[in-house]
């Protein structure tokens, strides 16, 4: 049971943009509504400018990667990235990354949080499944469930990256500033524990 308290006033003027590019966006926008937290797709550069935070779906990175330069995205992502807080999961961990071992497809990873990751490291989708993990959010446990689709393994942690959850004894839920990434996908189910995790610790501050 997730102990963490969000003050919902403090939420009124929130705006939460879901890159809306491909892969699975309406998941996340959903457990956003669920939250009373408003939000919108981000698919061009200037709805950059009316977002707070940016969360990065899980999806197929090969494939955001291309559509992240037919819309011009790129620069102004990073840019972003460097000075809001940004929330990549699975395909959206990738993008965040430093570097991506093995880059067949050329993917260009973001660079703004010091991982390394191998694509789909976790198996193929037929592999896929779902596990209950325990991290330590702010000085308390948490339980949530993460479900491993085609997922990024993290093979380097730089050494000032913070490790939040692992499976298995390997880190997959790491954060450094404004910058949190996980290998699994956390918005499949109805479990908004990370979600908030994300919105008190960046925007509302009561879990600094
Ligand atoms: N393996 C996928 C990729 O490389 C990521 C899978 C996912 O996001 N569920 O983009």
């Amino acid at each position: 049971m997730n102990t963490m308290i969000m003050n919902m006033a403090n939420t009124d003027k929130l705006h939460i943009g879901v890159l809306g590019l491909q892969g699975d966006y309406e998941a996340h926008q959903k457990q956003l509504k669920s939250l009373e937290i408003g939000s919108s797709l981000v698919k061009l550069p200037h709805q950059l400018d009316e977002i707070d935070g940016l969360i990065l779906p899980g999806g197929e990175s090969t494939t955001m990667d291309k559509l992240i330069d037919r819309f011009n995205l790129r620069d102004k992502l990073i840019a972003f990235g460097k000075i809001k807080p940004i929330w990549g999961t699975c395909a959206g961990m990738i993008l965040l990354s430093k570097s991506i071992e093995e880059n067949q497809s050329d993917v260009k990873p973001f660079g703004l949080i010091d991982i390394d990751v191998r694509r789909t490291a976790f198996g193929r989708q037929v592999f896929s499944f779902t596990e209950v993990l325990t991290a330590e959010l702010n000085g308390q446990k948490a339980s949530f469930e993460a479900s491993f689709i085609r997922a990024p393994r993290i093979t380097r942690v730089g050494k000032d990256v913070s490790v939040l959850a692992e499976f298995n004894g390997e880190p997959v839920l790491v954060e450094k500033g404004n910058i949190l990434a996980s290998s699994f996908h956390p918005e499949l189910g109805e479990e908004t524990v990370l979600l908030r995790y994300f919105i008190n610790k960046f925007f509302i501050g009561l879990d600094r």
